[in-house]
């Protein structure tokens, strides 16, 4: 419903625990916002790897009944929103299967960029592929390596394909989890007791009680089983490209992702922002919940109040169904709804995330504007957003950016702001504090850290489409 860019997995895994998939149950739950069309548990219990997956919540997939058969002192889990792949159940993961090696089941966030011309290659060798995943490359290099070990043979795999990938993968006694060396998407480590758990987000931790200890480094394959944990460095060293959106928006502000608070530095953005934009205003309101935090830290650099000026109904589903045709122009106040008292003859700053199509923060202005702020500063704590992402995150083509093809001024006129600014991206970068140097930043700047396949460049082609033809969505 909102005009955001997409979510794009969590991952999951645990090893050394009597109560592994419950554990990985509890800790999908957690990443639940991470994505929503399909969850899947795989649990082993030393001799064979059973699988349940199926579209949906992970609270709806997962009834008691169904967790009762994932018996085992290890499990993975995924939740999905496809970037690669059509959503539907063959897609859905982990995916199991049965080679040589043995039993193996793969969970991956991220995005292969090479994994169109490697499916060709192991099609013409023979090789039937099962799903339209990009995932699916790995476990056919998987079954096809010739390597004496099971652990070498996952890493002649994940040499193989590049792009964006955190795996976490399960054989009958083994966890393995692996990050790709630029480290685009996130991986933790921590330890509950003696077991060891590996997830996209601290927060999975949190629920599950567990700690903590420091992230599977870009590069790193890090094999648990009995006899304890190995680290393996296949790689050669690549420039570091860490999600900067992380940051701005996919992850839960209670989690630490690359070992930093989410929390601290979204509320940096808007201390940042603060600066970079000052405007004379009476009332800091953040759009909910993507804005909150970097609202936070404009107000608390501005020393202007932040009021909770839009409530958002948390009961909307993605599947909100208009209850009768005739009943039309819901708009976005089925989700967010403007408070008067606080609204009425006010000059608002409203902050949020960020722009991406410019339609959701058009009929926010306007809703607020409805409400009789007298004057709307809309302040975007996070650069003008130009260009697609091929590493994990599902956006829209460039030529539906609305930055991409229009000047501040223009997307201001469009969204009807008393006034609009962006941090800039030195100011994201200086928010973040150390290690600015390590994180992508393609969609702010169109320059992209690794080559993506020639087709997919056609998603980079600018189509002019003028604002003042786009239908207006509030308005009858
Ligand atoms: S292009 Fe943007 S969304 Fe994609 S990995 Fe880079 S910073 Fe993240």
């Amino acid at each position: 419903m909102f005009d955001k860019f997409n979510d794009e997995c969590a991952i999951f895994g645990l090893s050394g625990h009597a109560e592994a998939s419950n554990l990985a149950y509890l800790g999908l739950y957690a990443m639940q916002h991470r994505g929503q069309e399909s969850a899947g548990i795989a649990a082993a219990d030393g001799h064979r790897v059973i699988v349940t997956k199926d579209m949906g919540y992970v609270a709806d997939i997962f009834t008691s009944e169904r967790l009762a058969p994932l018996t085992g002192h290890a499990a993975i889990g995924h939740t999905r929103y496809s970037t690669a792949g059509e959503s539907r159940l063959t897609n859905a993961q982990p995916i199991l299967i049965d080679c040589a090696h043995g039993q193996i089941a793969i969970a991956h966030n991220g995005t292969l960029v090479n994994a169109q011309e490697l499916k060709d290659h192991l099609v013409r060798l023979g090789s039937i592929f099962q799903t339209s995943s990009d995932t699916e490359v790995i476990l056919h290099l998987f079954a096809r390596s010739r390597a004496a070990t099971v652990e070498d043979a996952i890493i002649e795999s994940v040499s193989q394909v590049r792009g964006a990938f955190s795996l976490v993968m399960l054989t009958p006694n083994r966890l393995i989890a692996a990050r790709d060396p630029h480290g685009f998407r996130p991986l933790a480590l921590g330890k509950l007791g003696e077991a060891w758990v590996a997830c996209s987000e601290t927060c999975a931790m949190d629920l599950i009680g567990a700690t903590y200890v420091r992230d599977v480094e870009p590069g790193e394959v890090v094999v648990i089983s009995e006899t304890g944990l190995k680290s393996y460095k296949p790689f050669l060293p690549e420039r570091l490209a860490h999600c900067v959106f992380e940051h701005v928006y996919f992850a839960r502000p209670d989690s630490y992702v690359f070992g930093r608070s989410v929390n601290e530095i979204r509320t940096n953005f808007g201390r940042t922002l603060a600066r970079e934009a000052p405007v004379d205003a009476d009332v800091v309101v953040p759009i909910p919940d993507s804005g909150v935090c970097a609202a936070v830290g404009f107000a608390e650099q501005s020393g202007i109040p932040m009021r909770m000026g839009l409530i958002r109904n948390h009961y909307v589903g993605r599947t909100f169904i208009q209850p009768q045709q005739s009943i039309r122009h819901f708009g976005v106040r089925v989700k967010l709804n403007p408070v008067r008292s606080i609204l009425e003859g006010k000059r608002v700053i409203l902050v949020d995330d960020s722009i991406v199509r410019g339609t959701t923060s058009r009929k926010i202005v306007r809703m607020v504007k409805a409400a009789g702020a007298t004057e709307v500063h809309m302040r975007i704590s996070c650069p003008p957003t130009i260009s697609p992402c091929f590493y994990g995150v599902d956006t829209p083509r460039r030529s539906e950016l609305i930055a991409a093809t229009h000047t501040l001024e223009e997307i201001r006129k469009y969204l009807d702001a008393t006034s609009l600014r962006y941090i800039t991206l030195d100011g994201l970068l200086e928010s973040v504090g150390q290690g600015r140097s390590s994180y992508c930043t393609s969609c702010y700047t169109g320059q992209y850290p690794i080559e993506f396949p020639r087709n997919e460049a056609a998603y980079l082609q600018l189509t002019l489409k003028p604002l003042e033809q786009e239908r207006d969505p509030v308005t009858p």
